[in-house]
């Protein structure tokens, strides 16, 4: 089995979700005892959140690559950015990492061709939904991606950054989001990405009217294909 490199902390609530889910999947893949080689380094999300208030992304890119050197060093197969959001800053990682970056966005590209989804709408923090690099490289691949109107964006954002990062599932935000699914649905979206690691805690992505697509699960899983099987995937 190989091990598992992952960058977390962003937050520390999604991280959560990946330890339990590398570590069950293993146990049901494997039997027995078996549970998942894994290395991390978990960031203070303060730190993170201040670098992409003030854009700085370039420091971003340093700090997140310095940590997937760290886990390279300390027996990483692979590294995993446990955020869509600070894959914006993916190509210095992968860069400063020297073991394969398993990619978020390319894993969930895959999972929505894979199901032949034309049309999903994204939802996500306002720097994935509005800075291009995740739109524009789900367009490059085929998929006419869609985001809520700017308000929308707005709340589910702030849903994003006061509530799930700090642990704290409202009624109230899962009815805004089901209602912005909603409109999107009426407006030709044909599935919705979990496009934040965050939202499966609110969201559960078998129940939607529209076919969930969770980020989290989708990276975790292509980590645990790498792990037991040696496999990266073919690129989206
Ligand atoms: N975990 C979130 C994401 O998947 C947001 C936190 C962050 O800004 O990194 O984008």
């Amino acid at each position: 089995m190989k091990t598992i490199g992952l960058i977390g902390g962003m937050s520390w609530e999604s991280t959560v979700t990946y330890y339990r889910r590398l570590n069950e999947q293993v146990r049901d893949q494997r039997g027995g005892l078996h549970s998942a080689e894994i290395v991390m380094r978990s960031l203070d999300f303060t730190r993170v959140v201040e670098l992409q208030k003030a854009d700085r992304w370039d420091e971003a890119g340093m700090l997140l690559g310095n940590a997937a050197a760290d886990l390279a060093k300390a027996g990483a197969d692979c590294v995993l950015i446990c955020t869509n959001t600070m894959h914006l800053v993916a190509d210095p990682v992968a860069r400063m990492a020297g073991v394969p970056l398993i990619d978020i966005i390319t894993e969930t590209a895959k999972a929505l061709q894979q199901d032949g989804r034309k049309r999903p709408l994204l939802l996500a923090t306002r720097y994935t939904m509005e800075h291009g690099f995740y739109t524009d490289r789900m367009r490059s691949l085929g998929l006419d991606v869609i985001v809520p109107a700017t308000a929308e964006r707005q709340v589910v954002h702030d849903v994003i950054f006061d509530e799930l990062c700090k642990g704290q599932i409202r009624d109230g935000a899962r009815d805004a989001y089901l209602s912005i699914i909603e409109t999107a649905r009426a407006e030709g979206a044909d599935s919705v990405i979990l496009g934040c690691t965050e939202i499966s805690l609110l969201l559960d992505p078998t129940t939607l009217a529209l076919p969930g697509y969770d980020s989290t699960t989708i990276h975790a899983d292509a980590a645990l294909r790498f792990a037991l099987e040696g496999t990266l995937g073919q690129a989206a």
